[in-house]
Formats: structure tokens, C-alpha cells, sequence
């Protein structure tokens, strides 16, 4: 990361002048920075954004508003904002090696929609619109627009399950995705945990969805690209491939071949701010032929662009193309590998048996824990990490009965992989040491647990003792 020494005064500085307008939201700052400094941060999803990153979000590119695509714009005096749209969509295209780039969606799930839209109106143009003639979507009445609102219900999008790792924009109820669609999840095999080619296949020839989406959240194994084309190709469907996790190992060339989905997926989706290690946004990479619907995304389902995060995705994107990137990425991996062989040694249940990507899901139930339980025992020993689901999880999406653990952040503080070691003994003398209790009423309390005192108190000491071996942010004092 950036040698921080040469940025501190400024940044000082900066504080100094926000403080002196709110002095709540300086000090709000200056807190978080010593909370991410202070903890063991294992949430999968989260990282540590480079300084330049970081920099280049606070300025002035925010006060511009810029509807429409680049040279193409509904206000005027966008020609900056153009510079930063291209590179930005430039770094992504030959990073990615994808045909076409937009870096326009202001989050994933932004992006997932902006995919959706352009996959309905690239599918219900032809031959579904021959009724209106031959007319472009953006060229359909209020009646036309009635028609199709009624055809949207009989599309159908086939998306991995939640509890098997899938995300809530793969077509779940609470999101719109689950509404715009008919929707069917795919599941993994009981017995390995992984996902199971034939019968996505078989369930996709059934279906016959209009989109099949790949891509998860919380599966800790790589996909097979080639074959998903393959099913998709066999009942006619787009694939979709949504990589917010793991664009990072895309990025970084640890995803080659079969496991990189850029060549095999007609529309891949991603944020920019989980393994990528960029501002909070998104992206869509797209093949030519689904360019110009992708391009619709503002203002058909998003705001107006935020120029200055294209700006720090663009920054992002150009330290993602560097060998130390790289390097970094295979890091990841083997971190997470390393916590997985240190769980499994102490007794841990992995879901999958353990890891080939940066994510590690721990079944605490063999502690005899529920995950929240497990959640709040470990965040008072100073580890941070979220709760989830495992496959067909007996406790539901709430309580759950598992945490999920990721290494994107720790790696790029310099973690090694016997650090990794200690961070999974850790976790599991926390876990060993803390007890289920039970609610007023003598019901098995999901949410409610024992740990000694000075368990969690030996727990942030030896937390401490390995973020002090790799400081965040270096150099950097405010
Ligand atoms: N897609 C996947 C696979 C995710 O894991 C997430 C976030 O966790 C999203 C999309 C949504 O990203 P955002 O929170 O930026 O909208």
C-alpha cells in the first residue's frame, strides 16, 4: 500500500476544516479509522482502499451532474467527467478483456439491476416486441410499456439459493430482482456442498429461464464458467455472471481459464469495493451485442453518475492492472487456505470441507453454537466476521449456524499465512471456550451465550499482538 507519511498533513488538515463545520462527523472519522485499525477484520465482502483511492473520492468531480453516457450527456460541461468515464471504462475493458465496460452503477446491486434491464429489453425487442414494430425500448409508449409490464411476469431467471451462498439480487422476493422475474434457485449437492453441474442442467431444461445467474456470496469453491455457458447455451438463456466477490481473483489472474467468466458470460456484474479493493460502486462488462442496453442504464433504472467514484474506480482499476495486484490476489487465496487447514486442525466444520477462493464458511454447530451466537463471541474477542447460512441451515437466515470468513482485508494489511494459523486458533479457542445458554423461560436462547471475561480479553491481546506486526495504513498519523 501507499507510504501514508507524505499524506498525513494533508489529511489533518482536511479533518481540521470538516471538523470546525461538524464536529460530530470529524470525530466520526477519526474513530473509524482507529476501529479499522484496531480490528480483525474477517468479513468476506470488505478491504482496506488504497489512499489514492481513497483521496480521489473527496473532490469536486462529486458536484457535477452528468446524466447520460460519455459524449453523450443531458447537461453540459461534461467533458471532464467523459475523461473519467472513459478511463474508467478503459482500465475495466482491458483489465477484464471484456468487449464493453459501464462504470456508471453506483453499487452492485445498481448494477445487477442495470444488467437485468438491459437483458429483459435486449430479449423482449425481438421477437417479443414484433407486435410494436421494430422500435427501440426507449421508443415505446405508456400502453406499450402496460403490455410488457405484464410480459415482465413471465420471464423466468434461475439463480444459486441463498442458503447454498447466492445473493438477494439473484432473484429473491425482498428484492426487485424476485419480482421483475419468475424466479427458481439452484441449490448444492447435500453430500459435497458443491455446486452440482448435472442438476442445474437438468433443472435448467425444466425451467427454461431467460437468465441463469452465476455468482455468489458466500460459496467458498471456484465455478466452472465454460460449463455454465454450456447449460445456459442449451436451453437458450443469458448467462449472467454476478463476480462482486470475487472480482478481485479475476482482476489478479488467480480465475484463469475455465474460472474466469469474461469469456463465457454474455453480461458480468461486480462492485469494485470487496476483493477489488476500490471505491463503493459498481460495474457491468458486457459483450458488444449488449452494449447499447447496458448503456441505458442512466436513466432507466440509475441516477445520476457519481463522477467522482468513476474517478476512484479508475484509480482502483489502475492498481488492479499492477503486478503487485497480482501478487496480492494469490495471497488472498493462499490466506484463505491457510485459515481453512488451521480450522480444520482445531476441529472446525467447513462447508465444502474447505476453500479454493478467498472465502471460508465455518459450520459452528459442531461447537454446538448457533451463528449469532458464534458472531458475538468472536466480535467480543476482537475478531470481526458475519454470520450466515449453510446449506438447508436448520436455524434460518438469522440466527444461522455458520460464520463467514474472508481474507481480502487482513491480506492487504500483510497477513502471511501463519498469521492465518494463529488467526484460526484463535477462532477456535474463542469458539471452544463459549457457552449456549439458555432465555428466562429455559428455551435454548439462539442469540444467547457464555464467555469468560478474561477468554475475550486473552483473544484482543493476541488480536493486537498481529495487528501491530501489520498496521493499516502505515505512516499515516492524524
Ligand atoms: N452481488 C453480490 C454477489 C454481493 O455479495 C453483493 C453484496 O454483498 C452485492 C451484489 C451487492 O453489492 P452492494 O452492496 O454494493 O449493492
Amino acid at each position: 500500500m501507499t507510504d501514508a507519511t507524505a499524506l498525513s498533513g494533508a489529511y489533518r488538515t482536511l479533518l481540521d476544516v470538516i471538523g470546525k463545520v461538524e464536529p460530530r462527523i470529524c470525530q466520526a472519522i477519526r474513530d473509524e479509522l482507529t476501529d479499522q485499525r484496531a480490528s480483525l477484520k474477517l468479513i468476506a465482502s470488505e478491504n482496506y482502499a488504497s489512499l489514492p483511492v481513497l483521496a480521489t473520492m473527496g473532490t469536486w468531480l462529486s458536484d457535477k451532474y452528468a446524466e447520460g453516457t460519455i459524449g453523450h450527456r443531458f447537461y453540459a460541461g461534461c467533458q471532464n467527467v467523459d475523461v473519467v468515464e472513459s478511463v474508467a471504462a478503459e482500465h475495466a475493458r482491458e483489465l477484464f478483456g471484456a468487449e464493453y465496460a459501464y462504470a456508471q452503477p453506483h453499487s452492485g446491486i445498481d448494477a445487477n439491476l442495470t444488467a437485468y434491464w438491459a437483458i429483459l429489453a435486449h430479449h423482449i425487442e425481438t421477437p417479443a416486441l414484433t407486435e410494436f414494430g421494430s422500435r427501440n425500448v426507449s421508443e415505446l409508449s405508456e400502453a406499450d410499456w402496460e403490455t410488457l409490464r405484464a410480459r415482465f411476469g413471465s420471464q423466468r431467471l434461475l439463480g444459486m439459493s441463498l442458503d447454498a451462498g447466492g445473493h438477494l439480487t439473484h432473484g429473491f422476493r425482498p428484492n426487485v430482482s424476485g419480482k421483475m422475474f419468475h424466479q427458481r434457485s439452484y441449490g448444492t449437492n447435500p453430500t459435497t456442498g458443491l455446486l452440482d453441474y448435472d442438476a442445474l442442467a437438468a433443472q435448467a431444461a425444466e425451467f427454461k429461464p431467460l437468465v441463469i445467474v452465476a455468482g455468489y456470496s458466500a460459496y467458498p469453491r471456484r465455478i466452472d464458467f465454460a460449463k455454465m455457458r454450456e447449460i445456459a447455451d442449451s436451453v437458450g438463456a443469458v448467462l449472467m455472471v454476478d463476480m462482486a466477490h470475487f472480482a478481485g481473483l479475476v482482476a489478479g489472474k488467480v480465475f484463469t481459464g475455465n474460472e474466469n467468466p469474461v469469456p463465457f458470460a454474455q453480461v458480468v456484474t461486480t462492485t469494485t469495493h470487496k476483493s477489488l479493493r476500490g471505491p463503493r460502486g459498481g460495474l457491468v462488462l458486457a459483450t458488444k451485442d449488449y452494449a447499447g442496453d447496458v448503456d441505458r442504464g442512466c436513466p432507466m433504472v440509475l441516477g445520476g453518475p457519481l463522477s467522482h467514484i468513476m474517478a476512484a474506480k479508475a484509480v482502483a482499476l489502475a492498481e488492479a492492472r499492477t503486478e503487485a495486484f497480482r501478487d496480492y490476489a494469490h495471497r488472498v487465496v493462499d490466506n484463505a487456505r491457510a485459515l481453512a487447514e488451521g480450522l480444520l486442525k482445531r476441529g472446525g466444520t467447513l462447508v465444502t470441507g474447505g476453500t479454493d477462493n478467498h472465502i471460508v464458511l465455518l459450520d459452528v454447530s459442531s461447537f454446538g453454537l448457533t451463528g449469532r451466537q458464534a458472531e458475538s463471541a468472536l466480535l467480543d474477542s476482537g475478531i470481526v466476521t458475519n454470520r450466515n447460512s449453510v446449506p438447508n441451515d436448520p436455524n434460518g437466515a438469522w440466527y444461522t449456524s455458520g460464520i463467514r470468513l474472508g481474507t481480502p482485508a487482513l491480506t492487504s494489511r500483510g497477513f502471511t499465512t501463519s498469521d492465518m494459523d494463529e488467526v484460526a486458533a484463535m477462532i477456535t479457542d474463542v469458539l471452544k471456550k463459549t457457552t449456549p445458554t439458555t432465555t428466562k423461560d429455559g428455551k435454548p436462547g439462539k442469540a444467547k451465550y457464555e464467555l469468560a471475561q478474561e477468554v475475550a480479553d486473552g483473544s484482543k491481546d493476541r488480536a493486537a499482538k498481529l495487528l501491530d506486526l501489520h498496521p493499516l495504513y502505515p505512516g499515516l498519523t492524524l
